[in-house]
């Protein structure tokens, strides 16, 4: 069995107190590794790591930390293959996905923000003849980085890259659930010459090693993505200790669909922004709204497509839909599906636990796309996130409904909107709310754009210059002319 190590200083190291939780392969059930069960002593070794990394990594200039960053994207691109495989393993999610998305998005990430530190500017400004005031933007230490399972590798990588970019070292703590890329990317770092330090991985439990990082006092930044509940936890623990922080959250997104739309187009997008790495992307847009004309055309087809979309092995290249996670996320996803028929909801296709054809995969999680109607806005299952490959349909008849359905919720992280009306697009893009609205498309990025998510959907955003910011202090420094 495989034995995945805290990466610390340089070094693959077991953790402190030598004990280590079992990783399964949720598409058959069965433990295929083990990960190290961190707690605080592993995080004062690592923060005690990146802190004596710090003073040399921040005065590395900006060209040669883009280097070594362009190496570490260079060797995940040569690593596709066993990298795609390991999350596939980990996750569950079908190979494919893990080959054209997870994997290029993450090397992606290093090349971006080894280019962008190239082009980081700041600002100038004179007061009237008197003074000339300029921002320096120094990295503010050591950065505590804690990524969720669902995209491990990108997500991790969206925020060690800005934070290294910009003169930080930084200690993160990947999913204990999905651990494995984390390991490999560690390796692949010493391999591209990243200093010993710059990056360290501690492995563990979110209450344990997630939340002694959080706490840590040598931490002043701290980034987040995962769920809201866990959020306000982490939040709670930074406020008084005046911590920056970042926090990308959970989402229940609207995908309003107006009858003049593209049909074929709002049928296969959705289909992908409803089931795509089985509805486990925050992106995802569970909640359909369908203007009335359409609503029964787009129903009949996307329930058709979805009950197309069988169950495979997530290893085979042909699989489109592969396994949740984990057991207790599958049961969790059953049970939100038991709420929507207590709830009144008809469940149009799918709602239960499947396995797909051969041995294989016979103990896995996997659970068939699911549609479900008859539902009002405030219900719960149209309230509470269910982050599975479970949507809701429903009518509406003009556009203030549709708004008005559409931001009927706590969350506000993404929407997407099916219109060929130009000025239609504009004004319901403006109307709802949430950090990213999609029109006509969805899941496309730009890594320039600002993300993250309004209400309960976070706080602040990442991407370009926004993450730049973030893990960088402004001064001021205002020089007399008189
Ligand atoms: P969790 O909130 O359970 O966990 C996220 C990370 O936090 C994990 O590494 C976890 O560790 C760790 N953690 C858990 N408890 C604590 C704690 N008390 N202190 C510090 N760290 C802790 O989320 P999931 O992993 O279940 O991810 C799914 C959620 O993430 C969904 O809600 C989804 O919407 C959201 N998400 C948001 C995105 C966005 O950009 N807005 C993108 C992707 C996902 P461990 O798992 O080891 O316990």
């Amino acid at each position: 069995m495989k034995t995945i190590l805290n990466y610390m200083n340089g070094e693959l190291t077991p953790p402190a107190g030598g004990r280590y939780l079992d990783n399964e392969d949720p598409s058959t059930g069965k433990v295929y590794s083990r990960c190290p069960d961190s707690g605080a002593e592993d995080i004062e070794r690592a923060v005690a790591a990146a802190e004596a990394a710090f003073p040399a990594w921040s005065n590395t200039s900006a060209e040669m930390r883009g280097r070594v960053m362009s190496r570490i994207a260079d060797l995940i691109e040569a690593n596709l293959d066993p990298l795609a495989e390991a999350e596939c393993i980990d996750n569950g999610k079908p190979i494919t996905l893990a080959r054209k998305v997870d994997i290029p998005r993450a090397a992606a990430n290093f090349r971006f923000f080894a280019g962008a530190i190239q082009h980081a500017a700041s600002e100038a400004h004179m007061t009237d003849g008197l003074a000339l005031n300029y921002t320096q933007r120094r990295p503010r230490g050591v950065a505590g980085l804690i990524s969720p399972w669902n995209l491990p590798l990108y997500l991790l990588t969206w925020k060690v890259a800005p934070a290294i970019a910009t003169g930080n070292t930084a200690v993160a703590k990947p999913s204990e659930v999905t651990p494995m890329t984390a390991f490999l990317l560690s390796q692949l770092c010493t391999e591209a010459g990243l200093p010993p330090g710059v990056l360290n991985v501690v492995h563990g439990r979110g209450p344990a090693a997630g939340a002694a990082l959080v706490a840590h006092p040598r931490v002043p930044t701290i980034s987040f993505t995962g769920g809201t509940v866990t959020g306000a936890a982490i939040a709670s623990t930074c406020a008084p200790m005046f911590k920056r922080l970042s926090l990308e959250l959970g989402g229940k997104n609207p995908n309003v669909i107006f009858a003049d739309a593209d049909l074929d187009q709002a049928v296969a997008t959705s289909m992908r922004s409803s089931f795509a790495n089985q509805g486990q992307i925050c992106l995802c847009g569970s909640r359909i709204l369908v203007e009335r004309p359409a609503f029964e055309p787009f129903v009949a087809r996307l329930v058709e497509g979805a009950s197309k979309l069988s169950a495979g092995d997530p290893l085979d290249p042909a699989t489109e839909h592969g396994a949740l996670v984990s057991r207790p996320h599958m049961e969790k996803v059953l049970a939100c599906i038991e709420v929507a028929r207590r709830e009144g909801g008809e469940i149009l296709c799918g709602g239960r636990r499947v396995q797909p054809p051969g041995q294989r995969c016979a103990g896995g999680y996997f659970i068939a796309p699911t549609v479900i109607t008859g539902l009002g806005p405030s219900c719960r299952t149209n309230q509470e996130e269910i982050f599975g490959p479970v949507v809701t349909v429903a009518p509406f008849d003009d556009e203030q409904e549709a708004v008005a359905s559409a931001n009927e919720t706590r969350y506000g992280l993404s929407a997407t909107v099916w219109t060929r009306d130009l000025a239609r697009a504009h004004r319901v893009a403006g109307a709802i709310q949430s950090g990213t609205v999609w029109v006509n498309c969805w899941l496309l990025r730009d890594l320039r754009v600002p993300f993250g998510g309004m209400k309960h959907s976070g706080l602040g955003r990442e991407g370009g210059e926004d993450s730049m910011r973030f893990f960088t202090e402004p001064k001021n420094v205002c020089i007399g002319m008189r």
